[in-house]
């Protein structure tokens, strides 16, 4: 078992609440939320980050994001939102597990930082 937080709370081996989960995917709240909503959807699978993937994981991003999608509904951010996906250190990837931020509820800006 290698070391990887995302993996661990996939596993339920460090709680957290499970907003969403199916067999591909589970969604939970940002620890350190950085808008009203903050939500994180990662795959169970481990892939270190998007530039891990390949074709073969077409489905599952697809599903990643159809997922955020549907839990942008669910959190009524009928005014929009904002997905994520940051890639090695000049992206700001802090946790080395694929997973996609979903950030709504507070109007974003643009260039991000
Ligand atoms: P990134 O910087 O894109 O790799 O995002 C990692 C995110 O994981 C950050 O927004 C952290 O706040 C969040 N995070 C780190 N540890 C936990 C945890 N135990 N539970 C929930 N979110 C976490
Ligand atoms: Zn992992």
């Amino acid at each position: 078992m290698h070391d990887c937080l995302f993996c661990k709370i996939a596993a339920g081996d460090i709680p957290v609440t499970r907003l969403y989960e199916d067999e591909q995917v589970l969604a939970f709240p940002d620890i350190h939320p950085q808008a009203p909503v903050h939500i994180l959807i990662i795959p169970k699978l481990h892939l270190q980050s998007l530039d891990e993937t390949t074709a073969e994981n077409s489905p599952l991003l697809g599903h990643l994001l159809t997922t955020a999608a549907e839990i942008a509904r669910q959190q009524s951010l009928t005014h929009g939102y904002r997905t994520v996906i940051n890639t090695g250190p000049d992206g700001g990837q802090t946790v080395g597990h694929l997973h996609v931020h979903l950030l709504g509820g507070r109007a974003m800006h643009w260039p991000p930082g």
